[in-house]
């Protein structure tokens, strides 16, 4: 069968090229030709394989609505997992070359050393990477990217954002909202126990740290979108990055804000980070802002003095709103980076 040229150009002007059967996913032939894409369902369904085509013909298969919005959609956006090429194609990816792996996807065993409730419904998980011929005993990823966790006895990932950094130790760190009846979450809650092991896979994932000069960085997280937040900030603060941050987390109820004890640690090490939290139902004795993330957010772009880089990690609805906020306010497209924590179809 015939096949088309498929050209990718990455954020940083890097390019690489592959040839793909009209009836191939892009995603497919991009890691037959030994290229693995920022990718997680495969399935037309996390939006993780976000690209925008700029030249040329595709069809776009089965996909999930909430992954690809219809404003991106409508602009040459895509899920490269369910992009089929008419013709060559030329494609934008919104990530550096540093997130393409050339090569297989690291799969190890992985200790549990600590599981804690930090709120209701939601987990601290630490794991301890056992050590491999390749690697030793080295975590290393991106501040931003996350891991498969397999669910024990079954053939079967979820995806988890990292919350810590690169470290010698194997430390893996997670924050986990239980979901009632999820599959993962019942496992965590009924079963899980420290000194058993998990196998992961990774890690994965184009989310991260745009390296764009001085621009201020502001952080939106929404519940357990946190984590790949504090690991963002737990690399600034790692390598004293200037950059002025604020972080603007977000719960319903004062109660079910988390990991306010790390953060005034990571305020002490980057102290030109503001931390803004976010209570939706607040009670009487609540002192802080009174609404949504997206709310904050909303108000102090209206007085920004320089449009800064905006993150968003959570909930997909969250995410929606918060680019709607930006694009209104001006802030452009490349400036607004996000993950969306879709469930699993
Ligand atoms: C790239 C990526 C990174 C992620 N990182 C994190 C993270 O750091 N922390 C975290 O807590 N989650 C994260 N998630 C979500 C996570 O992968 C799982 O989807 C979630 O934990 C539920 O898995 P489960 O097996 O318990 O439930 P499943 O068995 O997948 O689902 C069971 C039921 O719960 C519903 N459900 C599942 N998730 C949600 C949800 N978010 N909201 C409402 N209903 C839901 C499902 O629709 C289904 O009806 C991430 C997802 C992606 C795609």
């Amino acid at each position: 069968m015939n096949t088309h040229a498929i050209e990718l150009t990455t954020r940083d002007g890097e390019q690489l090229r592959f040839e793909c059967a009209a009836d191939q996913n892009l995603l497919e032939a991009a890691a037959n030709a030994h290229i693995v894409l920022p990718a997680q369902c495969g399935q037309g369904n996390c939006g993780t394989c976000y690209a925008d085509v700029t030249h040329g013909d595709f069809i776009l298969g089965k996909h999930n609505p909430a992954a690809l919005p219809a404003d991106d959609e409508a602009k040459g956006g895509t899920l490269l997992c369910c992009t089929f090429p008419q013709s060559d194609l030329r494609i934008d990816l919104p990530f550096d070359h540093d997130r393409i792996l050339i090569g297989e996807i690291k799969v190890r065993n992985a200790e549990i050393t600590a599981i804690d409730s930090v709120g209701e419904n939601t987990l601290r998980l630490e794991l301890r990477l056992a050590p491999d011929e390749d690697s030793g005993s080295v975590a290393e990823f991106e501040p931003g990217q996350f891991m498969e966790l397999e669910v024990p006895g079954q053939d079967i990932k979820r995806a988890y954002s990292l919350a810590n950094i690169s470290n010698w130790e194997g430390r893996l760190e997670f924050l986990i909202r239980l979901q009632p009846g999820g599959l993962f979450s019942t496992w965590l809650r009924e079963q899980a126990a420290v000194g058993q092991t998990l196998i992961v896979h990774g890690p994965k994932g184009a989310f991260g740290l745009y390296e764009s000069g001085l621009r201020p960085r502001w952080f939106v997280a929404g519940g357990t979108g946190l984590a790949p937040m504090m690991s963002m900030l737990r690399r600034m603060a790692e390598f004293q990055e200037p950059h002025p941050a604020r972080l603007y987390f977000g719960a319903n109820r004062p109660e079910e804000l988390f990991c306010q004890t790390e953060l005034k640690a990571l305020q002490a090490e980057l102290p030109q980070l503001q931390v803004i939290f976010c209570v939706w139902k607040p009670d009487d004795l609540w002192q802080g802002f009174c609404g949504t993330p997206v709310d904050a957010l909303a108000q102090d772009l209206a007085d920004a003095a320089v449009l800064p880089d905006i993150y968003l990690c959570g909930p997909p609805a969250l995410i929606d709103a918060a680019e709607a906020v930006a694009r209104a306010k001006g802030v452009p497209n490349k400036q607004v980076l996000s993950e969306r924590f879709l469930p699993a179809a």
